[in-house]
């Protein structure tokens, strides 16, 4: 089984621009969506990524939302337990490919790290 892991240097999930995720409703309480949109600057970023280090300032503070755990991902989307490995990956991939491109360097990065085949090259 695949083991889910974050990669350093990256931060594509700390991209929130909302026009790419048009179903937050479905998943976030409307106080947890009020917080995600006040997180959203001018660029599409959240306020709180430092882009020089591409880390999370606030990450011991950080909301539900931003924490890629098996439990919270069975409460916001649904996900059984056992499914969260691949699920996670399949969202850093997504979210991967959308920041940075599908080509991408941090693609193939990230890809390796997993030891992702994935469903598209
Ligand atoms: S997209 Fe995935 S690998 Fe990249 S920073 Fe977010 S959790 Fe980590
Ligand atoms: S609060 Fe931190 S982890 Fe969450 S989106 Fe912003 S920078 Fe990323």
């Amino acid at each position: 089984m695949k083991t889910w892991r974050c990669m350093e240097n990256c931060g594509a999930c700390c991209h929130l621009d909302p026009r790419d995720r048009p179903d937050l409703d479905h998943y976030l309480t409307p106080a947890e969506l009020d917080l995600y949109l006040s997180f959203v600057g001018e660029d599409g970023w959240c306020i709180h990524f430092d882009p020089k280090t591409r880390q999370c300032r606030i990450y011991e503070q950080r909301p539900r939302f931003c924490r890629v755990q098996p439990e919270i991902f069975e409460q916001m989307y649904g996900i059984p337990k056992e499914d969260f490995e691949e699920f996670a990956i399949d969202c850093c991939d997504q979210q991967i490919s959308g920041v940075y491109g599908h080509r991408s360097p941090k693609r193939q990065q990230y890809k390796q790290l997993v030891g992702f085949q994935g469903s598209q090259p």
